[in-house]
């Protein structure tokens, strides 16, 4: 099966990694702090927090944001559920903005029509929490300038985003956000096999950040009620968690970080490829936002209803049964069982649903071949034409 993503490991990687086993600290050293610094700089932010996930880096910046029971967190129906679960961690209730039909990034005119309703009813939300689809940066500069006027705070779930550029920065400046955040899973831009970042312009929510990711316990006397009773001393200040990266995460991470730009060239090239191959298809086919430049996380094509011959469900199997490991991303996060019970409906963002009904992610990742290439085209364009 050609996977639809997968991790590049090198044999860099791998040394990297048993050094830190043949070190003294497997957890808690220099390898995590040095991650955050190296990556915070290639972003252009000035702090990164290391966490064991994209999820935790999520529950903990709705924290920082002081997201609590009665509190409104608004995010797009088309990502991975963790894009609104975490807001649910923290007691707040989610709605959804739909998507642009083509992007399937959230639709800024639906959302500057939804805030203005939200301000007539009295119910803004806390925060907004943006999710880079595939990889293309969201219209970062229009969004910011829309929640500053009615006082949203603004996420960016990023976790495709890794190595995207918006307005020739790197995604993960902040520029237009509280926080952004990054995840290192396997099938992501780069790997420490679980494993994610918040980044952050604003040293208080990096300080908050960073005491909960480890049980909001500190060391630091400047932080404490009272002077330090001993070297022993430490204070647990609020209620965190065990959110910690390990030294072999980040040993992998930093290693993987020199490749990034490399890793996100390959894939935009690949996707260059198959944008040429199906330009005369009955297919919606990517198309990155203006200022953008994707990293390409995915390649999702959109069959065109009522234009072309074959319906999604055919075109994945014949895929599947060919070896092509196909997917879909993403079944509405609203039409899940755990929202239905929240009181969403189907039918509530139809530009979501029409996208789900339609989308197809082809397989995309550094290692994929010319010809592996032009075996899955090949598919596509018989069963299209
Ligand atoms: C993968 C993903 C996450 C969760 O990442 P983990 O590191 O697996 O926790 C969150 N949001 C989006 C959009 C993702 O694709």
């Amino acid at each position: 099966m050609i996977p639809y993503g997968k991790q590049n490991i090198s044999e860099e990687d791998i040394a990297a990694v048993v050094d830190v086993l043949r070190s003294d600290f497997l957890t808690q050293g220099a390898k995590v702090p040095e991650f955050e610094e190296a990556f915070a700089s290639k972003v252009g932010a000035k702090f990164g927090v290391a966490t064991n996930s994209a999820t935790s880096a999520l529950h903990l910046a709705c924290l920082a944001l002081n997201i609590a029971e009665n509190d409104l967190v608004w995010t797009s129906p088309i990502s991975f559920v963790a894009s609104a679960n975490c807001a649910r961690y923290c007691g707040a209730e989610i709605d959804f903005v739909d998507v642009d039909p083509v992007s399937a990034n959230i639709d800024v005119a639906r959302l500057a029509e939804k805030l203005e309703q939200a301000k007539s009813a009295s119910r803004l939300p806390k925060v907004l929490i943006v999710v880079h689809l595939c990889g293309n940066p969201c219209q970062m500069s229009e969004i910011r300038q829309l929640t500053d006027s009615y006082g949203v705070k603004v996420i960016e779930d990023a976790s495709h985003a890794v190595g995207a550029r918006y307005k020739s920065e790197y995604v993960g400046s902040c520029q237009y956000s509280d926080i952004t955040i990054f995840s290192f899973h396997p099938v992501k831009i780069i790997t420490t096999a679980e494993g994610g970042m918040a980044f952050t312009n604003d040293p208080s929510l990096a300080k908050t950040m960073s005491l909960l990711r480890s049980h909001g316990v500190t060391r630091d006397q400047e932080l404490m009620n009272q002077s330090s009773e001993g070297s022993w001393y430490y204070q647990q200040l609020a209620l965190g968690y065990n959110y910690r990266m390990t030294e072999l995460q980040a040993a992998l991470g930093i290693s993987q970080l020199d490749r990034l730009d490399s890793f996100v060239e390959k894939r935009n090239r690949l996707a260059e490829s198959y944008n040429r191959a199906f330009n005369d298809l009955p297919l919606i086919l990517p198309v990155v936002e203006n200022c953008a430049y994707s990293s390409y996380h995915l390649y999702v094509i959109q069959l065109q209803e009522g234009l072309v011959n074959v319906c999604r469900k055919e075109l994945f199997d014949t895929l599947r049964a060919k070896g092509v490991g196909v997917n879909v991303h993403y079944i509405p996060i609203h039409t899940q069982p755990y929202y239905q019970e929240l009181g969403f409906r189907t039918g509530d963002y139809p530009a979501a649903e029409k996208y789900y009904r339609n989308a197809i992610s082809l397989p995309l990742h550094p290692a994929l071949t010319d010809e592996e290439q032009a075996y899955i085209i090949s598919i596509i364009r018989s069963a299209c034409e």
